[in-house]
């Protein structure tokens, strides 16, 4: 049995390994109940898909499961306009556009994909200040595309009992510092 990982989850190991950890990556992650409930939404969704029974608005997908078998990964996406073929990422507020946020972006994007979507654009919407980010998609962003395979599979090969921190500062910052027994803080 292979685990799957949470999109959300991305974002995260690029802060901290262990915080996924805290977020339970190894207890629910390895769990077969999680793993069927990702299979589970996975083929629903394809079949709702098939169906073309998605939303009111029936042109756009909103919040719906998705997973990729290539990736291992399963999630949500935002928002994929079909018409479009844009799919976006809704923030409250972006000031920077963290590795992390695009690594979830293209989690959406390969997951739509394997879905057998036809995406034309990726970009972020900061709703504090109406701003759009377009980023590129993984295909013409061979670098960003290299971290994001190597994050995931330093994810999937990630030795949680000796890994050391090794950055005071996020663990000063860290919401999981009062559980931690390896923070440096
Ligand atoms: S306190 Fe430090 S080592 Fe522990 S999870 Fe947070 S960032 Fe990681």
């Amino acid at each position: 049995m292979e685990a799957y990982l949470k999109i959300s989850y991305l974002n995260d190991f690029i802060f901290c390994p262990l915080s996924i950890y805290f977020h339970q990556l190894y207890g629910e992650l390895m769990n077969r109940m999680y793993y069927d409930e990702c299979q589970i939404n996975g083929k629903a969704a394809h079949a709702a898909i098939d169906e073309q029974r998605y939303s009111t608005h029936k042109n756009i997908l909103q919040g719906i499961d998705v997973y990729s078998d290539e990736y291992k990964l399963c999630g949500k996406i935002d928002i994929f306009d079909m018409d479009k073929g844009i799919l976006t990422e809704r923030k409250k507020h972006i000031e920077t556009i963290y590795d992390g946020y695009i690594f979830q972006l293209y989690a959406q994007y390969f997951c739509l994909k394997e879905m057998g979507y036809n995406i034309k654009q990726i970009r972020f919407y900061s709703s504090d200040d109406n701003k759009v980010y377009p980023q590129n998609v993984p295909e013409n962003n061979p670098v960003m595309m290299e971290k994001f395979q190597s994050t995931i599979k330093a994810i999937q090969s990630f030795d949680v009992e000796n890994f050391l921190p090794a950055n005071k500062s996020k663990c000063e910052n860290c919401i999981y510092i009062d559980f931690c027994d390896r923070t440096l803080a």
